[in-house]
This record gives C-alpha cells, structure tokens and sequence, in this order.
C-alpha cells in the first residue's frame, strides 16, 4: 500500500512518521521549496505529546523544547492571578506525558529530520499539488508540479487553503470574526532577569488577550496578542506588523505586557486574520480524505489546532493498519475523528468571546475560573489518540 499526503506541515509530517511506524509506505509532496515553518512558538499539551513520544521524539523534544511549570489567567491592568493550572512535574503524573512551549521551526525540523531517517517516507519539497482524479475504484491520482503520480489513497493535509478540500467540496465560506493575532518573539536576554515567569500565562482584558511563553530552551519569548479590530483581513502570517501599532494596541495594559512589547524583536513581529468556519458535514470520498487545518481549521482559543492534527495522524495511522479496505478504513478514521475535532472548533469560537469579556460578565467569568479550574482541557488532554477505540 501507497498513501500519498499532500501537504508537509506538522499535520502532514506527523501523518507520514505514524504511517511509516505502521509500516504502511507513504509519499508527501510539499509546495515549499524546504520543510520550514515560519511562525512562531507553539504549545503541545498531553494530547499532542502522547503522539510525539510514540514517534521517538521524545529525547529531542526534551532538548529542543520549555517545559512550563503551570498555565496562569491574570487580569489585563492589576495583573490579578485569576486562575493557576499546575503544569511541569504534574502534567506528567496526570496524563502521562508533559506539557511543552516549542518554537514552530524546531518542531517541523525535529519531525522533518525523524523523516528523513525513515525508509517507508518519500520526501518532496517543490512539489505542489495541482489537481487530483479518483483513478478508478483502485487508485488515486494527483498531478504535482505537472507529473502524475499515483496511490492507494491521498490524505490532503494541505492546510487552511487545502486545494484538496476544494477539489472535494468546493469552495468554503469562511467568516471574519472581527479578531487580529499578532506574533512577536522576545530575546529572554534583553529581559530583566526573572521578570517572566517559566509558565504560560495569559492575559484577559476587554475586547483582547495577551498569550506569553518560553520557547528554545527558555532562550525567547512568545507572545500572541490578539485584539478585536477590524482593517485588516489577509489570513497568513505573510505580512510584517508595525510595532508602532502593537505598542497603541495593548496601552494601559500591566508592565510586564508593555515590556514584553517594547522587548520584541520588530523582524518577529507579523499579523494574521482570525475566520471561523463550521466543521463539515463529510471529509473524505473513497480513497481521499483530510486532515489538521484542511479539514478542521480551529481558532487558536484553545491552543488545540496543531494537537488535532497530531491525533488524526494517530488515528489515521491505526485505521489503515487494520487490513480493511482503504474507502472503509479512511471512513473508520473519519467517523472516529469528526465529533471530537468539531467540539474543538466549537469550543475555541466560544473562548474566543470569553476571553475578551467585559464589565460584570469578566467579572462572573473570572469567579468561574478561579474556583472551577478547566474541566474542559483536562478532559481534552486524557484523549489518547494511539487507543482510538
Ligand atoms: P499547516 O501547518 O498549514 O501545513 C500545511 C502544509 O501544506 C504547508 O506546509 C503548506 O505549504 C502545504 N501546502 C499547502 N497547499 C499545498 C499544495 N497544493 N501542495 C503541496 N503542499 C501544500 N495549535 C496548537 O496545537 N497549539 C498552539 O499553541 C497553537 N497556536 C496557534 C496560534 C495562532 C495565532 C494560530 C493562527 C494557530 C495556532 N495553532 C495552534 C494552530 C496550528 O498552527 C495549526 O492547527 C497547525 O499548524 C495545522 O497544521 P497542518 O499541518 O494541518 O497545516
């Protein structure tokens, strides 16, 4: 069996590394002319780890990665502790495996190298996607970069613009929902010493959140902000953003946000559109199908969107490795998949009106929080995508 995956992003990749460890051969076909990630920081929670570990990543994600001491909610002006998860040691002993912060480049390039050292993954760089034929009931087949090639099936895990989505579906509607996030990285070194703590912490104010975290080793800082505000459209991080900006967009707000702002590096700086779109009905037909950002693109108010792509892969893996046909098998994946990431999508468009409450609906919510915790992400973070049924 051949599979051929559209798309070497962290969904992509993590695909092609759970197949090959079923022994299934897999061919991924990237556009980029290099396996290179241009974001920032990311967080992996238990969830994501737990698929990692499996890989054989385990070892470079404790080399290459921070690893937090809890998650904490603090009040845009006062900096007002609202709530505190702990997360370091005791992430471990609740779930198993740890909770990381790592930059999006060292992920891809740890997964890019374990791939590489892996017989069963065929690795093409340049190579886009043009179209795609159902070759028959047997085979699949997909024109990259004007050649033909052909599988048993196609996983499009071509990200939020996925062309296979397209070719499937049709075009999507996607709502702009009226939120700009902002990446920025901090050199740790330009910081007072000890004036970040080594936890994730995130900031609620009305009308915007503010996101910090060590990555590399603790050597930078992260930071997404996000701000309701409409001018700005264009859903990629392609774009620079204007400190000047970023600066008037958090004013006010406590000294260790203003510090972490005049501290970032202007070259890091870049913004990207927040849209909303619902799950979908269906993924895949026959000898197709989807995964990660293609099929499920989820708002980042829940940190989940790279981890759902990393439990599909699982699932997915464990599905064409039963020796059930490949249409019943990538069926099997879907229906295992659809509810668990929908509710993800779901939840994350709901944080995203949270977050930014105002008055005595911030107020309510940041009683709520404070003595109830997050059931939700407890129960998120058990999910163990290598046992999906
Ligand atoms: P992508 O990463 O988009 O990869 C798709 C790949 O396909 C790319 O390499 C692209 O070049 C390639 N491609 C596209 N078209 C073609 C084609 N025609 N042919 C060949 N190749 C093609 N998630 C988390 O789990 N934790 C977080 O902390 C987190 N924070 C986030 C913060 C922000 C501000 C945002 C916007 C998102 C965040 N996410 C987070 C979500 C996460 O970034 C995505 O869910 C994840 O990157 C999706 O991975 P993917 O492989 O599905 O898609």
């Amino acid at each position: 069996m051949k599979i051929l995956i559209a798309g070497g992003g962290i969904g992509g990749l993590c695909a092609a590394l759970c197949l090959a460890k079923a022994n299934v051969q897999v061919e991924v076909f990237e556009q980029a002319p290099a396996l290179i990630e241009t974001g920032a920081g990311i967080q992996l929670s238990p969830n994501a780890t737990r698929v990692l570990h499996h890989l054989g990543l385990e070892a470079a994600l404790q080399d290459q990665a921070f690893l937090p001491k809890a998650t904490r909610f603090r009040s845009w002006r006062s900096g007002k502790l609202i709530s505190e998860t702990a997360l370091g040691a005791a992430a471990v002993e609740q779930y198993g495996a740890p909770y990381y912060h790592i930059h999006r480049g060292d992920l891809l390039a740890l997964l890019a190298r374990r791939a590489l050292q892996e017989p069963g993954i065929t690795l093409h760089t340049g190579a886009p996607v043009e179209t795609l034929d159902q070759a028959g009931p047997e085979r699949v087949a997909l024109t990259v970069a004007g050649n033909c090639v052909e599988g048993d099936a196609l996983i499009g895990a071509d990200g939020i613009h996925s062309k296979v989505r397209t070719a499937l579906w049709g075009a999507e509607q996607a709502r702009f929902t009226g939120n700009v996030a902002w990446r920025a990285l901090v050199p740790a070194a330009a910081l007072p010493a000890d004036a970040i703590a080594p936890t994730g912490t995130v900031w609620w104010g009305p009308g915007k959140h503010f996101v910090h975290y060590f990555v590399r080793r603790g050597t930078l800082v992260n930071c997404v902000c996000v701000v309701e505000k409409d001018g700005w459209d264009v859903e990629s991080w392609t774009t620079p953003g204007d400190h000047q900006e970023l600066r008037a967009d958090f004013a006010g707000w406590h000294r260790d946000v203003q510090m972490l702002i005049e501290h970032a590096d202007p070259a890091s700086l870049y913004k990207w559109a927040l849209y909303d779109r619902p799950p979908m009905a269906r993924w895949g037909r026959e000898r197709v199908t989807l995964l990660g950002d293609a099929c499920h693109p989820t708002l980042p108010f829940m940190a989940q969107g790279a981890a759902m792509a990393m439990e599909d892969a699982a699932v997915l893996a464990h599905c064409l490795s039963t020796g059930n046909p490949v249409p019943a098998a990538l069926q099997r994946y879907e229906q295992l998949r659809r509810e668990r990431t929908a509710q993800i999508q779901l939840g994350s468009r709901r944080n995203a009106k949270v977050f930014h409450l105002r008055g005595m609906q911030a107020w309510t919510r940041d009683q709520a929080a404070s003595t109830m915790g997050s059931r939700t992400m407890d129960r998120i973070y058990r999910y163990n995508a290598l046992q999906p049924e």
